[in-house]
């Protein structure tokens, strides 16, 4: 008898399903499953091993007949025939049935001892009865009032009434519903005459150039007829599942956090980095990939572009799913559509012929129906409809990267100018050269977020979370970034011009001044030396450092690193970067902290499964105890440096003892470690500073990470503008988990930094030296400033200052009374 396996993301699904086959086919039924798993914390997903392990309990001579749902179960599934003798894995049938009505027809036919192409045959028509029974059902209540006859078939007419018309997300919808039935669907617009288009590719659904109140006319041939067009019908009639603009919470109309457009050539944003830049309005454009010349054999690009488009597939499964876990499945739907793309045979179909007889590669046949699409949904007259060519071009060129064996390229800027940007990305940011990127404006985003924080260490002015009306500026209007008062003026004219000009150059001309002293040390009123250095993110970040007067590195976030690769740097690769950073310091201290990977800062490469909530998930040192690999290398290759320069190394998000002990452990068994190392930990997770004196027994040094310390002791997210005004790091409760910190610090010798973007805020300088901060660590800009405070600062003065401030209520209370002490 034919064995049957069940593999399903979900335990409850694949128990579920056979439970029912059995039902059906009776209990000796050869059934077994692979659902889910065996993961407490992880249950959904599959695993080939299991996929593996239920093909060897269903073994029969006969065959086994492998049933999945969706996605990862079928690269499982084929993983798992491959890792089974071959002899075995001729008689194992992947099929592509309907998981129930497949697994319930095949019970039954297996049941009858039919051999394996008839199980599986019987298992494909699974569907063929209910099909049969709705068609039935439509026959006595048509459901086509105004059909027209269309060959054997049928058809219905539709108004479109969703707001973007057959859109991304409306044509996915409709696509999915007519692909589910056993008919030819086609759609023809009535309204500007386009079509007939097939209604299973999504791409030609989408040229039909269909937008709100045009009349479609669908029709559908075949047995599943008149139930295809039973479910189109109910799908217009819910609108295509498409939602209504969300109306805005009144709590996010009213919240005083949300910028509003100040009049005509004003939009407010908040403050992100200082500074003002003036130049035109620019969008990151993406650079074009070079397709190579030649191309192999046939099979073989054919077999390459097959993977490439499973592998994106996959990535984009993975991606939906991350989206969905964050910002709920709404929102990821698009990527249903990204999905629906790569499956699209308008697309896929000229392809293959294109390499098979045009003998070209994968990658330029590709490249050239991609385009091709693109350019025609660039000529619709709709412009929501033409902005998809943008998703098109972006899934073509995921699968070309693969294809090409190259990282998918970023976004960049072609010309200098001010980037006018919805939201960035570290992964954005992090490659931005300020003599291009001359400013930075983007809708969403806080002042803490990563990417604000990266565009403040290259200098770079930056203004976040001005909301939508910044994304009707058009490209090459003239714009002024002012990134200390957060506010972005739009086309200006000539004597406002002239003035924002003049700001700009006093200011440069103050910072000049300040650079003056730079390189002398920064020594309060009384004496007392202050060590001031740079936050960098790369080897040049160190050089331009030093220039800035940097007295080190107090952090250097390792995982700007790892970013925009498609791999992991070995050992090797990352000796080679810390040796050049360490050198480029020249006997100044570097402090390295470990991968601070996940929450906002994924690297694709690691597949880290998504999380409902990252920010809270496994990242930092969480992620280098998960995966000891990753530290141990990196720990390795940093302690081969500490051989020969003056370094710290220190570990991210360290929330309990055991986590330090744990790191600690893994930096033993990594190799030698020279005396002159300092081991120490980053003090941003409340618990760390609640237990800062016992941390302090197992630590050479805290550095405060005031960004996440204030994101998780305020719980307000440090990339959401709406609570970024809860998140300001000057409030008592922070300033009191640093005063914690550093009373449980110094009473066992320790010293404390401070390497969060408080460190770089001048109006924070005494506050923090007042509180017992020994060191202060900052996007290299704010050296000079910091240093030309720190020079003004009396410590007795500092402490009686830090006292008032603890014993404030409000971070308005603290700031009110910083902006007295400068003034007084
Ligand atoms: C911080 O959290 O303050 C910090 C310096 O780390 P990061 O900004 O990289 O999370
Ligand atoms: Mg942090």
């Amino acid at each position: 008898m034919v064995g049957i396996v069940i593999v399903s993301h979900s335990h409850l699904i694949a128990e579920g399903v056979a439970e029912l086959a059995r039902e059906m086919g009776g209990p000796d039924v050869r059934l077994e499953t692979a659902g889910g798993l065996d993961m407490p914390d992880h249950p959904i997903g599959t695993d080939a091993v299991l996929v593996m392990e239920a093909i060897d309990r269903a073994w029969s001579e006969d065959g086994v007949l492998v049933l999945m749902d969706l996605g990862s179960a079928v690269l499982s599934a084929e993983m798992a025939l491959d890792l089974i003798p071959e002899e075995r894995g001729s008689k194992v049938l992947l099929c592509e049935a309907p998981i129930v009505e497949g697994a319930v027809a095949a019970a039954v036919t297996a049941k009858l001892g039919a051999p394996l192409d008839h199980v599986a045959r019987e298992a494909r028509g699974g569907l063929a009865g209910k099909i049969a029974h709705l068609g039935d059902a439509g026959d006595e209540e048509p459901p086509v009032p105004s059909a027209a006859p269309a060959g054997d078939g049928a058809s219905i007419r539709v108004t479109v009434t969703a707001g973007h018309g057959l859109h991304a997300r409306p044509a996915a919808r409709l696509v999915q519903t007519a692909s589910s039935f056993d008919a030819r669907v086609t759609i023809r617009d009535l309204t500007n005459g386009r079509g007939p288009a097939d209604a299973a590719s999504l791409n030609a659904v989408a040229m039909l150039g269909t937008t709100q109140g045009h009349e479609i006319e669908i029709a559908a041939v075949g047995p599943g007829a008149p139930a295809a067009l039973a479910a189109i019908r109910a799908l217009a009639e819910r609108n295509f599942d498409d939602r209504p603009e969300p109306e805005p919470p009144e709590a996010q109309r009213a919240a005083p956090a949300i910028p509003s457009p100040d009049g005509p050539g004003i939009v407010r944003g908040r403050p992100a980095s200082p500074g003002i830049a003036i130049g035109p309005a620019r969008r990151f454009r993406t650079p074009d990939l070079p397709i190579p010349e030649g191309s192999g054999p046939i099979d073989v690009e054919i077999a390459s572009f097959e993977a490439a488009l499973d592998h994106v597939r996959d990535e984009i499964a993975r991606q939906r799913a991350l989206v969905a876990g964050r910002a709920g499945a709404d929102e990821a739907e698009i990527f249903d559509a990204h999905l629906l793309m790569l499956r699209d045979d308008a697309l896929l179909a000229p392809t293959k012929r294109a390499i098979a007889d045009d003998d070209i590669s994968a990658a330029a046949a590709w490249h050239e129906v991609i385009e091709r699409a693109a350019q025609a949904w660039d000529g619709l007259d709709d412009e929501y409809l033409r902005a998809r060519a943008a998703d098109l071009r972006s899934v073509g060129r995921q699968v070309l990267a693969h294809l090409l064996d190259v990282p998918v390229p970023r976004p960049s800027l072609e010309a200098p100018g001010v980037v006018i940007a919805s939201d960035l990305s570290p992964a954005d940011t992090v490659g931005l050269d300020p003599t291009i990127a001359l400013g930075i404006a983007t809708a969403a985003g806080g002042p803490t977020s990563h990417a604000a924080v990266l565009a403040r260490s290259s200098g770079i002015p930056a203004v976040v979370g001005a909301g939508d009306a910044l994304l009707a500026i058009a490209e090459g209007t003239t714009v002024v970034v002012d990134g200390t008062a957060g506010v972005i003026h739009v086309d200006p004219d000539e004597s406002l011009l002239a003035e924002l000009t003049a700001v700009r150059d006093e200011r440069a001309v103050a910072l000049r001044d300040a650079q003056a002293s730079a390189l002398e040390p920064a020594i309060t009123i009384d004496g007392t030396t202050i060590e001031v250095a740079a936050n960098i993110g790369s080897p040049a970040d160190a050089v331009r450092s030093v220039a800035a007067g940097a007295d080190g590195v107090g952090l250097f976030r390792t995982e700007f690193l790892f970013m925009g690769r498609s791999a992991m740097p070995d050992a090797r690769e990352q000796e080679a970067a810390y040796r050049e950073t360490a050198e480029a310091l020249g006997g100044r201290p570097l402090l390295i902290r470990t991968l601070d990977a996940g929450a906002d800062k994924p690297l694709p490469y690691l597949d880290q499964p998504p999380e409902p909530n990252p920010f809270l998930g496994v990242r930092g040192i969480r992620l280098g105890l998960e995966r000891p690999e990753l530290l141990l290398t990196q720990l390795r290759a940093i302690l081969r440096v500490a051989a020969d320069h003056p370094l710290r190394v220190m570990f991210p998000m360290v929330a309990t003892v055991d986590e330090l002990l744990a790191a600690n452990e893994l930096l033993e068994g990594a190799g030698e470690r020279p005396p002159t190392l300092e081991v120490g930990v980053m003090i941003e997770v409340p618990s760390a500073a609640v237990l800062a004196d016992r941390l302090a027994e197992h630590a050479d040094f805290f550095s405060i990470g005031t960004n996440d310390l204030t994101q998780y002791t305020m719980a307000a997210d440090r990339g959401n503008v709406r609570v970024s005004g809860l998140a300001d790091a000057v409030h008592p409760a922070v300033l009191r988990s640093i005063r914690m910190t550093v009373d449980a610090a110094n009473a066992r010798g320790r010293w404390v930094g401070v390497c969060g973007e408080l460190a770089g805020d001048t109006d924070a300088t005494e506050l923090l030296l007042g509180l017992g901060v020994s060191e202060l660590s900052m996007g290299a800009p704010s050296i000079a400033l910091v240093k030309r405070q720190v020079r003004t600062v009396d410590l007795a003065h500092a402490r009686a200052l830090a006292d008032e401030a603890l014993s404030c209520a409000t971070s308005a209370e603290v700031r009110e009374l910083l902006r007295s002490a400068r003034i007084g």
